[in-house]
């Protein structure tokens, strides 16, 4: 059994096919999906896909690269998902140089609205960073100091020594397509050294489809091919990958 921690079925990508895309991965044992909103929009339908179907879940969350659109409106928004039972977390949220360094202090500003929205409500946090990982970490010690944080680095991308650090501030790691692909020597070595009991998979579909599906459109039964590749790094089966994996995902998510 697979749990796909992290997809977009609220993307345009999908908007004609989610439907079918949903049936495929339950019939290849794909069971558990969480869709993951970044703003207004992609907010609203995760909660609305999800609630048609079982085993599917949302979040609500406000993306790193789009701070200057958004407000406290997105954000009492975003509180107001997180009343529901279908939201199972914040995010995603966190902080991202790549696209846009020069928002850096407001998307510290919104990661940490959002952290505190994780703590107010119980829920974990989907943390999105791209080259900001000692910023990203800075954040998420200090407001470790006062309450356990509960959470997942989604579609990590940094090295084992960083990934160690966060695994010690509680956090899961969550690991995509990238760890497939041929020349990925650090997604590979993280894949190794991550307690068993914080590793989550993930597609980011329609983002980042793995081997021998590179810069195709991705999709959840593709997480088959991360947790293929993970089970080889480890020496244990894809079937073990696959039940460990989505044992944690339901332990974070706090699903029965
Ligand atoms: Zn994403």
């Amino acid at each position: 059994m697979f749990y796909d921690t992290h997809t977009h079925l609220n993307a345009d990508d999908f908007k004609e096919n989610y439907d079918e895309i949903i049936k495929e991965a339950n019939s290849l044992n794909v069971k558990y999906l969480n869709i993951v909103g970044f703003d207004k929009n992609t907010n609203f339908l995760a909660n609305q896909i999800a609630k048609k179907y079982e085993n599917i879940f949302a979040s609500a969350g406000l993306h790193p690269t789009d701070v200057n659109n958004f407000d406290e409106t997105d954000l009492r928004e975003v509180e107001n998902y997180l009343k529901q039972d279908i939201t199972v977390a914040v995010g995603e949220c966190g902080l991202d140089y790549y696209w846009h360094k020069e928002t850096r202090e407001r998307q510290i500003e919104f990661f940490k609205k959002q952290i505190d929205l994780s703590k107010k409500y119980n829920k974990p946090l989907i943390i999105h960073v791209r080259d900001a990982m000692q910023d990203a970490y800075d954040v998420l010690y200090e407001a470790s100091k006062d309450h356990k944080l509960k959470g997942v680095m989604h579609c990590y991308s940094g090295s084992s020594e960083m990934a160690n650090r966060f695994v010690n501030l509680g956090l899961y790691i969550s690991l995509g397509g990238p760890v497939t692909f041929k020349n990925a020597k650090e997604p590979k070595e993280v894949a190794k050294i991550v307690p068993l009991d914080r590793l989550l998979i993930e597609t980011d579909c329609p983002f980042l489809a793995p081997h021998p599906y590179r810069g195709k459109q991705n999709k959840p039964v593709y997480v088959t091919l991360v947790a293929e590749e993970i089970a080889a790094l480890r020496g244990l089966t894809i079937e073990e990958v696959g039940n460990v994996t989505t044992n944690n995902a339901k332990r974070l998510f706090n699903i029965k």
